[in-house]
């Protein structure tokens, strides 16, 4: 015993708990001779120290500098104690307490340990697909209630045997207090059944998977957040059947592949991307392809990018390392229900899709689907925030009060806040059916119990017909606050770039409710947090039968092309008008004339639909903005020319569609490719946009700009305004945290409902 010794308490909130943190602290007090007790608590992570003023300032020290790579501090707490004269130093069991503000850390992609052990046959585990340590595995898709402790995981069905137990109470081994730690003996199993649920007698069902997916046939793989449908990317045929099956007919299927020298056999890698592809989150990177390449031409049709990860489970490895240059692993779904995740229900929903079955027994409590990201103009971005990245929160600008936000009603995902934290879900999905529904408030609930937020406001969409505004209606006790919604997509970005207010505003997107109850998505905002002015938008449009005109971008055509021309447009010398009856074009004509079913619209993705159709590229479409993403990928890159733009000043500006719909006319006419018109019309919006924004800045004297919406998916638009707005002295704003689409609208939601709160 020292007469020199202090004692301290330290207290560390973030993610500290299932990342190897005890042990970290553990191996820490050693090194310092410090005594004391470490112990997971409801609220992260509290340590009793005991040792001299100098080895305990040191030990501080290395806390935060030397923390496990998974580990994400917060707030470190440090209050004086009296002295307990501990003798060494324990790891306590877990603290329960009423208090619950620990962060659980997202899923981690097996590590290279690990994978190391996987393939030497000389380990305990080797080739066992459940492998995992302290450093990774699963963590957010099998926890169903916090502290995250064995007990309150999927694992809590299997006993360790004697030595998965001692690694597990080693404070030296790498698999100390490793919840999912397992192996052969005791830990979940594979196993391979036939469509009709019938288990296939085999001691290597993993091999025999592997076989299957080479004859051609397409086999459903239990993973990590939910359960994929996979088939040799090689093989044109399978990928044909699987998207038949599966009724996905255009949208690209992702692929995985072992390592990124597989993936340079059909893409393009550049650093950053490399990096991606190799975090621990691995989310889908979408990759420029390479040609020729070996990858069927069923996999990403029409498109100039392939959506590739790198195998992130055990499992993905074992089958991976047999030579395919790729697997296709697509959600485990019907078109755009929730990806299943039950065994149960696996069989039951994908029986008609695969052929056969490759399951495990480790239940998935919450389903995420994978992430994907694109790198472009210097940043990650993210098309969809999913699997790997929740529930790590976004850090916003100031403490507010529990708030949960709903979101829109396409790629829908939910915010929680607590503090100043910003707690996204994974991705919910389209809220059009009752499945999707279901998992909304499933998801909304489990989100509540294990961050332990009981929210106090509730932020929703100010369209009357969404599910997620019904199911805000429905909620009793809170405050409720209905959001416009190019108002919160502005203001999301304006969140996780920790803007106040007022900037310029630039909400570009495909549909949002507008206060004149008309549909916007080409506005430009002045906005603040918690209000805004409509600086401009896009004169409106008639979409001739509704959302008729979504999925069939050759009645909005009509409509831009009757606005620009009258009744002249019937003799335009047009492909896509001989392609039409002339009934058919009349009676859209009508409509239009009376205001029959044809609501109008300033969106700039239905713009982007018209000229596609006009173009030639697609009369009708899938998904929302496959129209616009075809016109994007055709788009010549070096293309400088512009087609007329010009505005009226009304209440604000009103850009009008005529000039460009007539210069695109023009050009088709005359013969110019539809790459070229498509450059030029991209060319043209940059360069209006920019003017635009600096009359406005003129007036207003705002230099700000703030970037959000589904449009600015367009890396073409995206990375051309940056510039263009950059060179005229603007300061930029984009998204790099959530998606500019509407899976990144509820945090906008969220900060507005905390700024309007009583
Ligand atoms: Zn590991
Ligand atoms: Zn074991
Ligand atoms: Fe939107």
């Amino acid at each position: 015993m020292n007469d020199n010794y202090i004692a301290r308490r330290v207290e560390v909130n973030g993610i500290v708990q299932g990342v190897g943190f005890r042990p970290f602290i553990y191996q820490l007090a050693n090194k310092y001779t410090i005594k004391g007790a470490v112990a997971n608590t409801s609220s992260g992570v509290s340590i009793h120290i005991e040792g001299t003023k100098k080895d305990i300032e040191y030990f501080c020290r290395d806390l935060t500098d030397k923390r496990p790579p998974l580990a994400h501090i917060v707030e470190i707490f440090l209050y004086d104690e009296a002295l307990n004269h501990y003798m060494d130093f324990t790891i306590e069991d877990s603290r329960g307490q009423s208090v619950m503000t620990t962060l659980i850390s997202p899923d981690v992609s097996v590590c290279d340990d690990c994978l190391k052990e996987l393939f030497d046959p000389n380990d305990h585990r080797f080739q066992y697909p459940f492998i995992n340590c302290t450093n990774c595995g699963p963590r957010y898709t099998i926890i169903n209630d916090v502290p995250y402790d064995r007990p309150k995981t999927s694992m809590k069905h299997f006993i360790m045997c004697s030595v998965c137990q001692d690694e597990y109470d080693d404070p030296d081994n790498r698999r100390f207090h490793a919840q999912p730690n397992a192996c052969q003996k005791c830990g979940p199993h594979v196993a391979l059944y036939d469509n009709t649920r019938r288990k296939i007698k085999t001691l290597a069902p993993i091999k025999m998977a592997v076989t299957l997916l080479k004859s051609g046939h397409i086999v459903a793989i239990k993973g990590l957040g939910g359960i994929h449908l996979a088939a040799n990317a090689e093989n044109n045929d399978a990928v044909k059947t699987l998207r038949k099956r599966k009724h996905r007919e255009e949208k690209p299927l992702a692929i995985m592949s072992y390592d990124v020298a597989s993936v340079r056999k059909y893409a393009i890698v550049e650093k950053e991307e490399e990096k991606l592809l190799h975090s621990h989150q691995r989310p889908i990177v979408l990759l420029k392809k390479k040609e020729p390449h070996p990858i069927a031409e069923e996999v990403s049709p029409r498109n100039r990018y392939f959506g590739t990860m790198l195998a992130y489970t055990p499992l993905h490895y074992l089958l991976l390392k047999n030579d395919f240059t790729a697997l296709v692993m697509t959600s485990g779904n019907l078109s755009e229900e929730p990806i299943a995740i039950d065994n149960e229900d696996a069989f039951k929903r994908l029986s008609p899709i695969a052929d056969y079955f490759l399951m495990h027994d480790r239940d998935i409590y919450l389903r995420s689907d994978d992430s994907i990201v694109r790198s472009t103009a210097g940043s990650t971005r993210f098309i969809r925030r999913s699997r790997g990245y929740i529930p790590m929160p976004i850090f916003i600008d100031k403490k507010v009060p529990p708030i949960l936000a709903c979101g829109a009603e396409l790629k829908n995902t939910v915010c929680l806040t607590k503090g100043n934290q910003a707690f996204i879900s994974q991705h919910i999905g389209d809220l059009e059916n009752l499945a999707s529904y279901d998992f909304f408030q499933l998801t909304i609930q489990h989100m509540k119990r294990i961050l332990d937020i009981n929210p106090e406001i509730i932020a929703f969409d100010l369209h009357p017909d969404y599910l997620s505004t019904q199911y805000a209606q429905e909620q009793h006790n809170v405050q409720k606050i209905q959001v416009q919604h190019h108002h919160a997509h502005i203001v999301s970005a304006m969140a996780e770039n920790l803007l106040d207010g007022p900037v310029i505003g630039l909400a570009f997107d495909g549909t949002g409710f507008g206060t004149d109850r008309t549909i916007w998505g080409g506005e430009i905002l002045v906005t603040q947090l918690d209000k805004f002015s409509r600086a401009a938008h896009f004169s409106y449009i008639p979409m001739p039968g509704s959302t008729a005109a979504i999925r069939e971008p050759w009645r909005m055509a009509v409509g831009y092309l009757y606005n620009a021309f009258g009744e002249d447009f019937f003799d335009l010398d047009l492909p896509l008008l001989k392609e039409i009856d002339h009934k058919t074009l009349k009676i859209m004509v009508e409509m239009i004339s009376k205001n029959l079913n044809s609501p109008k619209t300033s969106s700039l993705g239905r713009l982007f639909d018209g000229i596609a159709a006009i173009v030639g590229i697609r009369k009708q479409v899938v998904f929302e903005g496959q129209a616009a993403m075809e016109l994007e990928m055709l788009a010549g890159e070096k293309e400088s020319a512009i087609y007329d733009y010009e505005w009226v000043r009304e209440d604000g500006f009103k850009i009008r569609t005529s000039p460009i719909i007539s210069g695109v006319v023009k050009d088709m006419i005359q013969g110019i490719h539809p790459s070229v018109i498509s450059g030029k019309f991209h060319q043209t919006l940059i360069r209006l946009f920019a003017h635009l924004c600096e009359i406005i800045r003129t007036e207003s004297g705002l230099k700000r700009v703030v970037l959000s919406g589904g449009v600015f998916q367009n890396s073409i638009l995206l990375t051309g305004l940056i510039r263009a707005l950059e060179e005229k002295n603007f300061q930029v704003y984009t998204h790099a945290k959530v998606p500019t689409n509407d899976g990144g609208i509820c945090l906008g939601q969220a900060r507005i409902a905390a700024e309007l709160a009583r």
